[in-house]
């Protein structure tokens, strides 16, 4: 534990150091739960251009000062403010006078030591390394037309098509014609292109028509020195610092506490001014640091779970582990992503290690959010990355997602099921040609509800219908962790052409993207891009992580694919049912036991309103073609053979392919979808 570097001189109070080995105490978990909760919305600073007051929740503190600076650094408090003991565990300051541009620092002497400085854990806006907090008018930072800017209005989750992208992958390489590389301010301009022309950036998601960007963390992380922006260091961001203000490294000056509010504001707003919604990874289940967390040096040991031994339990891999069973802890967590949605009008949240926290703290997430904007949602991951001493029937476990109304899980069942398994680079799964996965794509196609046509008991990862809906799931083949899709291609197909490459790719996303449940992309596999083999790409260098936007005029075929895929999604809600009972209805599968490496279902487009009253829906992932028997009529002919269009594949006079049913060939690795439009009242 490093000492307060504090000046004693201007506080005339000593540092009592501790040995610098030693690690921070905290009061038994007993103790630590029985703590006075504040329920106030003013912790920590409320600002005026008259007043200035402080609030620091502290409740095993001795005494706590707050300290005022001139500047986010290298300078000395200009005013150090010894807090008085208030309600509920509080410490209360209060300056009549405004405050606006200065900085702050809060100090609590615990056990006889003054612990380092921190910015709180309320910090809203903060200078270079958000090592202190800034006092700001947040009324300034707010974009032109901010008061009725609006993000797509969705009647379910299950209407979104969700793209996961990092600031520094999508914009920082050169063939992005983008100026603002790597910055929120790359997502507001508009017009940009490759060096042949085809658009990029915002221009870019429009064409390829997803209705949300996921955006990788962007509050305030640790790993990136906003000091040395030059060095271009690249992190994913999954070190949390400052919860509640944007990161600064994504801002155009880390300096200015104000600039990183106002531009990742103007980013939300330029995305929902071209309809596009905003995501937002949180990150609430661990911090960067242990003992000088900014929890850590506000309340020690509170925000935290603990073995028995008192030392941190580390359910994330990362260290330590946050105790959303505890008041003021899932008080926390549901304050800051309501604040979130309020202040930077963020219209769905993804929540990591989901399962840390418990069911109880996520659904009354969910709640909060509806309040603010019933649009808004969430979803997780429903796992951990350790051992938690939070009872498992407690966890925000996928297993337990029907017990949590209105958030979604992602689907590890399809992921593997689909390209084979995550963790071993070389297995294949059902659109790469290894057999015994159907049941478990079957699984996902269905989103993990009960379906009379299922067999559960022959999931790979999951052995029940675990969703009571299939707006509880997020359907996925490839995301920021582990090989892109295109690297899994490359090493699990170590044989194959590109070309057959793509046609994988094609076929998996095909699957997702039709199944019932949310689809999720990777930023970048709709060009086809890599990440050079490196699957835990969290520090690598812009040249593993950045997208080659001549990608899309390489693999333009590819994109017309994804785009194509994506507006069928679209415009189809047989392909988006909202209840169980619905798909256990209107999708019946063939009986495909005799046929391994092919599923083939049908769409009862007309129960569900839709255009088509009858879709077909085949996947061959073997490298053979297959032959399934279709009714009799006149079908239009949507995906065949690696190729796909919304409105039905042309032929090559221009017109729009038709198939009389009877004995139809799925040809090898790919997706064939027939649909029978309504009949024309004559
Ligand atoms: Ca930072």
């Amino acid at each position: 534990m490093k000492l307060i570097t504090l000046g004693a001189v201007l506080c005339g109070v000593s540092a009592i150091p501790l040995a610098a080995d030693a690690a921070l105490p905290h009061s038994p978990d007993a103790v630590l739960d029985a703590l006075p909760a504040y329920g106030g919305d003013d912790l920590e600073l409320t600002a005026t251009t008259t007043s200035t007051r402080f609030r620091l929740w502290s409740p095993e503190a001795d005494s706590v000062r707050v300290m005022i600076y001139p500047t986010d650094r290298n300078s000395k408090p200009e005013r150090v403010i010894g807090m008085k003991r208030d309600t509920a565990g509080t410490w209360t300051a209060e300056l009549n006078s405004g405050l606006y541009g200065k900085f702050y620092t809060f100090a609590i002497n615990y056990r006889g030591a003054w612990l380092n400085e921190t910015p709180g854990i309320w910090a809203k806006a903060v200078g270079t390394n958000g090592e202190r907090a800034a006092i700001i008018d947040f009324s300034d930072t707010n974009p032109e037309g901010w008061a009725d800017d609006r993000g797509p209005s969705l009647a379910a989750i299950t209407d979104a098509v969700i793209y996961e992208m990092h600031h520094r992958d999508f914009s920082v390489d050169p063939s992005s014609g983008i100026v603002h590389k790597g910055k929120f301010l790359a997502l507001t301009e508009n017009g940009t292109h490759n060096p042949s022309g085809l658009a990029t950036g915002i221009d870019h998601l429009k064409e390829l028509g997803v209705t949300h960007v996921h955006i990788l963390p962007s509050y305030d992380y640790n790993s990136v020195d906003e000091a040395n922006l030059q060095a271009n260091t690249y992190n994913w961001g999954y070190d949390p610092w400052n919860y509640n203000a944007p990161e600064g490294s994504y801002s155009t000056d880390p300096a200015n506490p104000a600039a990183r509010v106002r531009e990742m504001k103007r980013m939300v707003k330029a995305l929902h001014d071209a309809g596009i919604g905003v995501v937002m990874d949180v990150v609430y289940n661990h911090t960067a640091n242990n003992d000088d967390s900014n929890f850590s040096l506000t309340a020690p040991g509170y925000f935290y779970r603990h073995n028995p031994d008192g030392s941190y339990s580390d359910a994330s891999g990362c260290g330590n582990e946050t105790a959303s069973d505890r008041k003021m802890m899932h008080d926390y967590i549901v304050n800051s992503a309501a604040y979130w949605a309020k202040e930077y009008h963020i219209d769905g949240f993804r929540f990591d290690l989901m399962a840390i926290h418990d069911i109880e703290t996520m659904n009354d997430v969910v709640s909060r959010l509806h309040e603010i904007n019933p649009d808004i949602f969430v979803y997780g991951e429903g796992w951990t990355a350790g051992a938690s001493p939070l009872a498992a029937d407690r966890r925000a476990l996928k297993e337990n997602v029907a017990k949590m109304n209105g958030v979604a899980v992602f689907s590890d069942d399809i992921r593997d099921a689909v390209k084979g398994h995550y963790s071993d680079a070389s297995d294949r799964g059902f659109a790469t040609g290894k057999m015994g996965n159907e049941e478990t794509v079957k699984i996902g196609i269905v989103a993990s509800t009960a379906h009379p046509q299922v067999d559960y008991s022959k999931g790979n990862n999951s052995k029940f219908a675990y969703a009571s809906a299939p707006t509880q799931i997020i359907n996925y083949v490839s995301c920021h962790d582990d090989l892109s899709l295109t690297d899994k291609l490359a090493v699990s197909m170590p044989e194959s052409t590109e070309e057959e490459r793509q046609r994988a790719a094609r076929l998996a996303q095909t699957i997702v993207f039709t199944s019932q449940g949310t689809p999720f992309m990777f930023a970048g596999e709709e060009v086809f891009r890599d990440k050079k083999g490196v699957h835990n790409s969290y520090k690598s260098p812009d040249s593993i992580n950045a997208i080659d936007w001549e990608l899309k005029t390489r693999n333009a075929s590819q994109f017309d694919y994804y785009r194509e895929l994506i507006a069928l999604r679209k415009a189809h809600p047989a392909f988006r049912m909202t209840k169980a009972d619905e798909i256990a209805r209107n999708l019946k599968f063939e009986d495909t036991r005799n046929t391994p490496l092919l599923i083939d279902y049908t769409l009862n487009g007309r129960a569900m309103g839709d255009e088509w009253h009858t879709i077909r829906v085949a996947f061959n992932g073997s490298d053979e073609p297959r032959s399934i028997k279709v009714p009799k009529g006149e079908w239009i002919v949507v995906a065949d053979d690696g190729n796909l269009r919304a409105d039905g594949l042309l032929d090559s006079e221009g017109r729009v392919r038709s198939s009389r049913g009877g004995n139809v060939t799925v040809a090898p690795r790919s997706a064939l979808i027939l649909a029978r439009p309504a009949t024309k009242t004559k």
